[in-house]
């Protein structure tokens, strides 16, 4: 997984100009779904990261470019002394998680419900109940603050499957350089 993680996480250069990001930067970080027609290269790089392309723009190219994203934050680089932080804000991970609701691809199905294992951790989405459709497992989650229901398909992982998908997950949200 170690190899995995090195090639999704973020280069910490802007992927219009090529700048480098300097400590205290404000910056946008995007995920965007693989195109089909990607290289051989860029494909091992799909299965790595699920899909996803982490990639971080520096505000005037984000602005300029406007590139399209399946989902984005704004986020700064930390100072060197600040404390790493290794996941993006609730918010992120919320958007993110809800995004993926219309996917059938197995690996965002498995992003989506490692992403409501988090929320639930974090309090901000409740279980509540198990409903089998189609020989499909599918748990019924609340959102706590907003009162709204989720479905989400149980892609029946085992803890070692889980591990892998939240390293996947954790490779492209990541906001430390
Ligand atoms: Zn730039």
């Amino acid at each position: 997984m170690i190899a995995d993680w090195e090639v999704a996480k973020t280069q910490g250069v802007c992927g219009g100009c090529g700048r480098s990001f300097e400590p205290g930067q404000e910056y946008y970080a995007a995920l965007v779904e693989e195109s089909e027609e990607a290289e051989e290269g860029e494909k091992e790089k799909s299965q790595a990261s699920g899909g996803f392309e982490r990639q971080d723009y520096c505000e005037e190219c984000w602005e300029r470019e406007s590139p399209e994203a399946f989902c984005f934050w704004k986020t700064r680089v930390p100072e060197p002394a600040q404390k790493k932080k290794l996941l993006v804000d609730d918010e992120v991970l919320l958007e993110f998680f809800e995004r993926l609701a219309e996917a059938s691809e197995r690996v965002k199905i498995n992003f989506r419900f490692v992403l409501a294992l988090i929320l639930m951790r974090k309090r901000i989405l409740k279980y509540q109940q198990t409903q089998l459709r189609d020989g499909q497992e599918i748990w019924i989650m609340g959102q706590v603050r907003e009162q709204t229901k989720h479905e989400v398909v149980n892609p029946r992982l085992d803890d070692a499957g889980i591990e892998e998908v939240s390293e996947q997950l954790s490779a492209i949200l990541r906001s430390e350089l």
